[in-house]
């Protein structure tokens, strides 16, 4: 897994990786997961499988800015000044159109300047960035400590516009903060432990988002594809049928100690708390 990421962004750095080429990233790290043929949330699923840090929308922009901190010690002073003219030229054609501004970038000056817009900062010249709280400024040639800082804050406002994009799916109301994965995973282990793999697989699917009403275009009538296959009640397998009206869920045999943990992303995604035989009423009804 981190050789595909390591293979795929090298290289990036000098020109900036344009959204194309994040999107493309993103999505080959997904295609490498158990949920890479599900209509799963993409943000949701990399940081479930593989930590929000190997996220490529991240790690392509702090990898960016990091780059530039070491270059910018490299100018000499004639460098440097032409670098903030044409600094504060870029900064309002990419800043006033943030939804286009990569496909504007074409060099390390403007995918440094994208890169911090990206957090949500202002980079008001190549060496002050005024953070997203507009509490306090980075300051890039300041102490040496100042980098690791530096980095590591970008890295958290990445994420959260990450976790802002997804809120907008389908069943993701509440996870625009940031989705709190650890409590899933503490289930998901231990309904491994306890034998249970469908439920521990239907795990994986419920925080993804996998699961998704069926979409009948307007006007058409509900076809075979969008009726529930697992009973004969002859209804649209919704989220609600599946988990909760189903006729198939009294066949599930398997009882478990093991409860859904109840933080804003399986409540979101789930419609309220869950138990393990509605997991695997789930996992029926998407594998
Ligand atoms: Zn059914």
């Amino acid at each position: 897994m981190t050789g595909t990421h390591k293979q795929q962004s090298y290289g990036h750095i000098a020109q900036g990786a344009s959204e194309t080429q994040v999107r493309k990233m993103r999505r080959n790290l997904k295609a490498g997961t158990n949920l890479g043929r599900t209509q799963s949330c993409l943000s949701t699923t990399l940081a479930w499988i593989y930590g929000s840090s190997y996220d490529p929308e991240v790690s392509t922009r702090v990898e960016q800015v990091a780059y530039w901190i070491d270059v910018w010690k490299t100018f000499g002073e004639n460098k440097k000044k032409r670098i903030r003219h044409m600094w504060i030229r870029l900064l309002p054609k990419l800043g006033l159109k943030q939804s286009r501004m990569w496909s504007h970038s074409k060099g390390p000056i403007s995918a440094t300047i994208c890169s911090v817009l990206a957090a949500g900062w202002k980079p008001l010249s190549p060496t002050r960035w005024l953070t997203s709280d507009k509490q306090s400024i980075a300051i890039i040639d300041g102490a040496e400590y100042n980098k690791a800082h530096i980095l590591a804050q970008l890295h958290q406002d990445l994420s959260k516009q990450i976790w802002k994009e997804a809120s907008k799916h389908p069943h993701s109301k509440g996870i625009e903060g940031g989705a709190m994965l650890q409590p899933a995973k503490r289930a998901k282990a231990s309904l491994i432990k306890e034998g249970n793999y469908a439920a521990a697989r239907a795990v994986d699917f419920l925080v993804c988002g996998v699961p998704r009403d069926p979409i009948i275009p307007t006007g058409a009538a509900p076809g075979e594809e969008h009726l529930c296959q697992r009973c004969d009640m002859h209804c649209i397998a919704t989220r609600k049928h599946t988990l909760w009206q189903c006729a198939a869920n009294k066949d599930i045999k398997t009882r478990t100690s093991t409860n859904l943990p109840g933080p804003a992303l399986m409540q979101a995604r789930i419609g309220t708390s869950g138990n393990a035989s509605s997991l695997e009423a789930l996992y029926q009804n998407s594998g």
